[in-house]
């Protein structure tokens, strides 16, 4: 079976290089053990983090090991009296089409009324930071106006929309028109804004007549900054992810006064911090994608080959949803 391992640490940007595809036997496996055969694997932006060897909530990524991530699968051999060969299963296999696996950490999924891929997004990790920061960091209310950046992506998307059924006003930013239409349209936030069109600060203003009241921050550079330039009195800020600085860029705020004269709280999360919301989160984003209540779109690429070329186009914006690679 195939696997990709980390080659290289990258120098500013992810370069193919970075990865290199290996061939690999199929293990036999021993008492306690199951082998998964992977359908998904999930490209996730914090993958960029893990290949530098920095302080991070997690360890980095070791050179010459299978590259980590979220995957859904099946079970294909079994010597765990807890599992049976069928099975289907999400775990972190990372980017391999088969793994060994002891069963910790796997959680075990139904095929059906929602559909397998969307336990790597929407009833998964991505939509589970949505929820956490939403419903315990930003904590909304109805009629508050709340911003959320890359609005149409996995964790985006899920963010504007439990807002909505919360009873906000929701304002997404995202690059082109396309997204934006798609956003609106299709996810039902009120507003958003191509920050790629030039108009940011203008548009955001008239987006925002009331102001804002919570920031779901995705992006970090100029975004934010013209986001915090619009905040209420008291407002919250979810700090989530900074993904225009994960290839290198410097990150600067220059609205910092805005922290004082508003009387801001930011706080940055990560969504394994408290296990404990795991299953409220996950059945109620269950429940609504099962009922088509919460909407999701994703970018699917063919094969393990394609994951590091699928990976850059996820920093550079070139997916549209959850980028996916689809396995076998
Ligand atoms: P998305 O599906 O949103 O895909 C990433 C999107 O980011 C791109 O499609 C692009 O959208 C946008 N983007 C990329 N580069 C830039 C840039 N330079 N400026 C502006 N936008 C950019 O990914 P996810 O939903 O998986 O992740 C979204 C964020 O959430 C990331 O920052 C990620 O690190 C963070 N995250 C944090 C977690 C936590 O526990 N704290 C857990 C999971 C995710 P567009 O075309 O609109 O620019």
């Amino acid at each position: 079976y195939k696997k990709i391992v980390l080659a290289s640490r990258p120098q500013g940007q992810v370069s193919p290089d970075n990865f290199r595809l290996e061939e690999a036997q199929v293990p036999a496996i021993g008492d306690g053990q199951i082998l998964v055969r992977n359908h998904y694997l999930s490209l996730d932006p914090y993958m960029r983090m893990r290949m530098e060897d920095v302080k991070s909530y997690a360890a980095p990524q070791e050179i010459g090991a299978v590259m980590v991530g979220g995957t859904v699968g099946e079970v294909v051999e079994s010597k765990n009296p807890k599992f049976a060969v069928g099975d289907k299963i999400v775990g972190m296999m990372g980017w391999a089409e088969m793994g060994v696996s002891d069963g910790v950490g796997l959680r075990r999924v139904k095929d059906g009324p929602i559909p397998l891929s969307a336990y790597l997004g929407s009833v998964g990790m991505p939509g589970m930071t949505a929820w956490y920061g939403l419903t315990q960091i930003m904590q909304p209310k109805a009629g508050e106006t709340i911003v959320v950046s890359a609005a149409s992506g996995a964790v985006g998307s899920v963010v504007g929309q439990l807002a909505r059924e919360r009873g906000c006003r929701a304002v997404g930013i995202a690059g082109g028109p396309e997204k934006c239409a798609y956003v609106v349209n299709e996810l039902g936030f009120n507003a958003c804004i191509d920050y790629k069109a030039g108009n940011l600060q203008a548009d955001l203003k008239a987006a925002t007549p009331d102001g804002i009241d919570a920031i779901f921050e995705n992006v970090g550079g100029e975004i934010f900054d013209a986001c915090v330039a619009r905040m209420n009195p008291f407002g919250r800020i979810a700090l989530c992810g900074l993904i225009a600085g994960y290839d290198g860029e410097p990150m600067v705020l220059n609205n910092l006064r805005n922290f004082l004269t508003m009387r801001l709280s930011m706080r940055g999360f990560i969504v394994s911090e408290h296990p404990e919301f795991w299953p409220q989160g996950l059945q109620e984003l269950g429940e609504l994608v099962a009922s088509g209540k919460l909407k999701f779109r994703e970018s699917v690429a063919e094969g393990l080959a394609a994951a590091p070329e699928a990976f850059i186009g996820l920093l550079k914006g070139r997916n549209f949803g959850k980028q996916l690679v689809k396995l076998v």
